[in-house]
Order: C-alpha cells, then sequence, then structure tokens
C-alpha cells in the first residue's frame, strides 16, 4: 500500500474539515486547520468557482476515506462488500468502517486517533475474545470483547489515550472498561452515532457512475 509522507494536517486543510488525524494537537490551539483553515499550498487562499457534481462526489469520498485512514483500493473493497449487503449501501458503508477495530480502539479512547489505533494494532497490544488481534480492518462484532494484552499494560500511548478518554465518554454503542483497559460493543452503530458530517449518498452516486 502507498503511504501517505505528507503532514497529515495538510488533508483537515484539503477536506475543510477537522478529521482529528494527530491525537493530542487536534484538540489544542497548535491545530494547523484551527489556524488556517483554507487549502494547502501556494494557491490555497484564492477563490474557487463553483465544484461540478464530479468534484463534490469525490472530495466527500476523500474526506471518508482519508478520516479512516484507508487506501483507495482499501476503501473500494469496503464499499463493494457494503453494496452486496442488504439494505442502504451508504449506511453499510459507514457501519462496516466504523466497526473496523482500529476505529472502535479509537472511539473507546484506546488511542488518541485512528492512525495511532491502526499502529498499536499492528504492533499487537490488543486482543479480542481473548485472542490476539492485529488487523486494524478486523470487524467487531455486537458482544466482541476488545482488551489491551497483558504486557502492553504499561506502553505510554495507550496510558495517555485513556487519561483522556475517561474526560470524554465513549459512545453509547460502546463500553469503555477504563480500570481493565477494555471495552465491548453493545450495539451496532445507527447512523445518528456518526456524528461526523457525512453524505454518504455522494460516495455511493459517485461509484455508481
Ligand atoms: Fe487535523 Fe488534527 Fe492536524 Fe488539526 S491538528 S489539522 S485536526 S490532524
Amino acid at each position: 500500500m502507498s503511504r501517505y509522507r505528507d503532514s497529515v494536517c495538510r488533508i483537515c486543510r484539503r477536506e475543510n474539515l477537522k478529521l482529528y488525524l494527530k491525537g493530542d494537537r487536534c484538540y489544542s490551539d497548535k491545530c494547523s486547520f484551527d489556524r488556517r483553515s483554507y487549502p494547502p499550498g501556494q494557491h490555497g487562499q484564492r477563490r474557487r468557482g463553483k465544484m461540478s457534481d464530479y468534484g463534490v462526489q469525490l472530495r466527500e469520498k476523500q474526506k471518508v476515506k482519508r478520516s479512516y485512514g484507508l487506501s483507495e483500493k482499501q476503501f473500494r473493497l469496503v464499499f463493494e462488500r457494503a453494496d452486496q449487503k442488504k439494505g442502504i449501501t451508504g449506511e453499510n458503508l459507514l457501519l462496516s468502517l466504523e466497526l473496523r477495530l482500529d476505529n472502535v480502539i479509537y472511539r473507546l479512547g484506546l488511542a488518541n486517533s485512528r492512525p495511532q489505533a491502526r499502529q498499536l494494532v499492528r504492533h499487537n497490544h490488543f486482543q479480542v475474545n481473548g485472542r490476539k488481534a492485529n488487523i486494524p480492518s478486523f470487524q467487531m462484532k455486537v458482544g466482541d470483547v476488545v482488551e489491551v494484552r497483558e504486557k502492553s499494560r504499561s506502553v505510554q500511548a495507550i496510558t495517555d489515550a485513556l487519561e483522556a478518554a475517561v474526560r470524554r465518554s465513549a459512545p453509547q454503542w460502546m463500553e469503555l472498561d477504563s480500570e481493565n483497559m477494555r471495552g465491548s460493543i453493545r450495539s451496532l452503530p445507527t447512523r445518528e452515532d456518526i456524528a461526523m458530517p457525512i453524505q454518504e449518498n455522494l460516495i455511493v452516486e459517485l461509484y455508481s457512475k
């Protein structure tokens, strides 16, 4: 997979939305988006004309894809699987993204950002239902329990994230047991549980062309 090597703050500025990719920094006055909320680059401050329908759909897809940290290939695959399921494709897509192991860890507050959650998962710091889980895209189900492995309980990134998480509460579709460094899925998230401003229908339109 090709890696994005530029400053991730440029992504927020490009998508005109805070995507919270840098943990604590995103909540501080160092946030680049708060300081310069115009697109990056030499012509970032230039007034732009009206975007085409295709441009609007593309930006919406990019925003969601980058927010969850997926490559185009990975995102397309998630979309195709969502399209094959019963129900509304756009909502299926968001549900699959929310139930990814790295996202669940981030939402619970066991990591400060999705990129950090993904790295911690890859480095074998978590287990799901008592078994080692090191695949960030692993799909969680209702009743699944994710916990920090015994050997990883003093990892600074996790303890710092948990400290901050206790101040923010986990979404209602999951439950955090901060003392035991574990969390579980109480119910499937509903569309209303996903607070980020997303028009998933635009992504469906884009991929249906
Ligand atoms: Fe985005 Fe966080 Fe950077 Fe702000 S600090 S621009 S929210 S990644």
